[in-house]
């Protein structure tokens, strides 16, 4: 019987690089937070000695912040956070503005700026103070150059009509700073009395801090980027500068902030600035160092990542923050290696996370890829020696992860004339079929071991450069590369890919190469190809467009007269998953559709698997069997229930409902409904136990990519099934589809969408890890 460990990945230590969104909270700040929800646990405004004790901490820290911070004459305010910082300050700001403006007004000739690089909180609560206040002013972005920094030209011409500006002094995604004596100077100069906040989150511990010295008004801080506990926070104001309290009560912080004091925070507060103040035993990394430790990060990214792109100069960003872009990966993608590895980073910003793009990098002007990409790397002055070394050791391996999987290739071993790398070893051998996703469209790759053969099958610009990077890595012999029809919504690259590894090959159209040989099927001949001890037949089905064609890859034809044992079917657009391809465009013809899917029937098998162009709902292959049951109108022309002229009209009436869902793909199939939700058995990390310790038969498969498991799996309990293979592993389990699988990853949203299709193509026992590797309690 297996028994599920209690990891059923090997366990590596973890390396956290996300200082950015937060930070642990250190031993000395968690013990001191203890000792007042324990000991000290007085209420500030008691009298009794408990509530003196309680004040002393209070107290003590409030000194300490004004120390730290340069705050001179000026009030420390303790918050929940900076988002509350942040409102209090553009409150206090508007409020006292609004008594000054003339409420009949339309005040759009009054702005309030801000930074186009600052944290969401910041635009978020100008918009929403503005309004609930009838302000009415106008929001303006301040521009930012290709560096991060902000405009001080546009500051000038804009600040005289300023009711409020709002800058910050460390970038959370990039660690740019901004010249605050400059800014105090421009903003001065143009208008004396403006509110000016400087969000001041990620400078604290990493930049030094005067602000008495400036004329800056509020200045918001968080103690959870700084290893103390989320839920505290303070701010600055200045002497004299407006303030409105925002939350009102029994008058806590001179009624200034109501509400009992987070005073297990505060403590822990306190011990981070004893820290900072040099006032403890512990101590944080010198800024110097810090710098040392990100050139470390640099050099092994480099050495990792030669194609690396950072997205920021380091000459005007702090020492702890990186943010870069790796060529030909996306952000997801370098997030799920990452991971795999045990180290913690992010792509652009933690608060917008399901956003792919970075706005700050989009508003530097940086190139769509970089933004689309980013990953930032970030740390804290905490950060040791020891866990840079782990880090930069770990990227490595990581790297050579994605060579080994063949997604990057080893440039050091290349042989530049036959374009091939020199080892092969440990590399994880090809074989069978492969599925490329871009967006709702598919790319196909199928790869014969024993010859190396391979052919490519609708391939997407987007994925180019994985393809030969693959071919060339694997030293696959490309026997053809071939579009199913004319693609009128995405752009093929079976040009490119043509020119560069079959430069001699003549085609006939769409990539078949010319003077295929022939064979005879049930009285039709077809022309084929030879991949290993495979065919690649060639059929032609118009309708969806009149070039479009099927490719059949099967047993080789013995006997013409046998039924062709079909094992994928790459057929475009003309079946594609619960639903049928669309017959109006120009080239189109309903009544050739028709016909062609009735062929389609005599060829292929009610198992052989359908691998179209198109996958909009992550469905990743069909059958007949499958399709038969949910589409009915393939259902009725292959059981011959309608003839042409019906099937064309029901057609045209379809085809005038296709849904253009994402706005900008063409919608290739008449997509009826939404796609078909399956319920698969979700185990957690308890059930999961339970449930392997009762079936000895269960089988544990881990969805994710080979370079994420060969990082960190353990290969006694998984086996590595990965998204991208799960065609072939249809196939392969067809005739074992009572078995009991559990599908796991790393959080439970590939293993879903994975269990979900296997679910759909009828395997009666499969189940997921919810929440995958992520969740699972080790
Ligand atoms: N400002 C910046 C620059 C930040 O990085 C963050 C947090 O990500 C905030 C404001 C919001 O801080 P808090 O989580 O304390 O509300």
């Amino acid at each position: 019987m297996m028994n599920l460990p209690k990891n059923i990945q090997q366990p590596l230590s973890l390396i956290y690089l996300d200082a950015n969104a937060t930070t642990q909270v250190l031993p000395q700040a968690a013990s001191a937070a203890l000792s007042t929800m324990e000991t000290l646990f007085g209420n500030p405004s008691s009298s009794h000695i408990s509530g003196l004790q309680a004040k002393q901490i209070v107290d003590k820290t409030r000194q300490q912040a004004k120390r730290i911070v340069g705050a001179a004459e000026g009030k420390i305010i303790f918050t929940s956070g900076a988002t509350e910082g942040i409102q209090t300050a553009i409150l206090s700001a508007l409020v006292n503005v609004k008594k000054t403006l003339n409420k009949s007004l339309n005040n759009k000739s009054y702005s309030l700026l801000y930074g186009a690089t600052e944290h969401k909180a910041v635009p978020e609560s100008l918009k929403h103070w503005n309004k609930i206040l009838e302000i009415n002013a106008e929001i303006k972005a301040i521009p930012v150059d290709e560096k991060g920094q902000l405009d001080m030209a546009f500051i000038a011409k804009e600040v005289p009509n300023a009711l409020m500006v709002c800058t910050m002094a460390v970038n959370n995604e990039t660690g740019v700073y901004q010249d605050i004596s400059l800014l105090d100077q421009t903003i001065r100069t143009n208008n004396p009395n403006v509110a000016w906040m400087v969000d001041c989150v990620q400078a604290l511990g990493k930049t030094d801090l005067v602000l008495a010295q400036t004329s800056i008004d509020y200045a918001p801080f968080s103690g959870h980027k700084l290893y103390a506990p989320k839920g505290i926070g303070f701010m600055y104001v200045k002497e004299k500068a407006p303030f409105t309290a925002f939350i009102a009560g029994g008058g806590q912080e001179s009624g200034l902030r109501s509400g009992t004091e987070n005073l297990p925070g505060l403590a822990a507060l306190s011990e981070i600035f004893s820290m900072l103040l040099g006032e403890s035993e512990a101590s944080f990394t010198p800024i110097k160092t810090l710098h040392l430790y990100r050139q470390q990060l640099v050099s092994a990214l480099t050495q990792a990542f030669p194609e690396i792109t950072f997205n920021h100069s380091f000459e005007n960003s702090v020492a702890t923050t990186l943010n870069f872009a790796i060529p030909g990966f996306s952000s997801k993608e370098i997030m799920d290696l990452f991971d795999a590895a045990n180290i913690r980073v992010s792509s652009g910003s933690a608060c917008s996370s399901k956003v792919t793009r970075s706005f700050v990098l989009d508003a530097m002007g940086l190139p769509a890829w970089q933004s689309e990409s980013a990953i930032r790397m970030s740390f804290g002055p905490a950060m040791t020696q020891t866990e840079i070394d782990i880090a930069c050791s770990r990227i490595v391996s990581a790297a050579q992860a994605l060579v080994q999987s063949c997604l990057t290739l080893d440039k050091k071993n290349i042989d530049t004339q036959t374009m091939n790398t020199s080892s092969t070893t440990n590399k994880t051998e090809l074989d069978g079929l492969v599925q490329f996703k871009a967006g709702g469209s598919c790319s196909w790759l199928y790869v014969d071991k024993k010859t190396r053969s391979a052919v490519f099958i609708d391939p997407l610009s987007e994925v180019s450069e994985r393809l030969q990077t693959l071919l060339t890595c694997r030293g696959l012999n490309l026997v053809a590369v071939i579009d199913t029809h004319g693609h009128a919504d995405h752009k093929s690259c079976r040009n490119g890919i043509a020119k560069k590894f079959l430069a001699e090959q003549q085609t006939e159209y769409l990539g078949w190469p010319a003077g295929a040989q022939t064979t005879t099927i049930h009285g039709q001949t077809f022309q084929y190809l030879i991949l290993g001890d495979k065919w690649l037949i060639k059929v032609a089905t118009p309708g969806h467009t009149d070039d479009s064609m099927s490719l059949l890859l099967c047993d080789p034809v013995t006997d013409s007269a046998e039924k062709l044992q079909v094992h994928y079917a790459f057929c475009g657009d003309l079946i594609l998953m619960d639903s049928i391809g669309r017959s109006n465009f120009s080239t189109s013809s309903a009544p050739a559709m028709y016909s062609s899917l009735k062929l389609m029937k005599s060829l292929i098998g009610n198992n052989s698997l359908i691998c179209p162009s198109h996958d909009y709902h992550n469905e990743f292959t069909t059958c007949l069997e499958t399709e038969m049951k949910r589409n009915s109108l393939l259902r009725q022309v292959i059981n011959s229930e309608i003839d042409i002229e019906e099937f064309t009209s029901k057609k045209i009436k379809m085809d005038k409902d296709i849904i253009n869902e994402s706005g900008s793909e063409i919608m290739c199939g008449a997509l009826i409904g939404a796609c078909q939700k399956v319920v698969v058995r979700e185990y957690d990390s308890a059930s999961l136990t339970k449930a392997v310790k009762k079936s000895s038969d269960m089988k544990l498969i881990d969805i994710r990519e080979p370079h994420e498991y060969a990082l960190q799996h353990d290969e006694k309990f998984t086996s590595n099934v990965p998204l991208t293979r799960l065609v072939q592993f249809v196939k392969e389990q067809q005739q074992n589809k009572e078995q009991e699988f559990v599908l796991v990853c790393r959080s439970g949203g590939r293993s879903q969408l994975a269990a979900q299709a296997l679910a759909r193509l009828g395997f009666e026992n499969v189940g997921h890890l919810k929440g995958g590797y992520a969740l699972h309690q080790y």
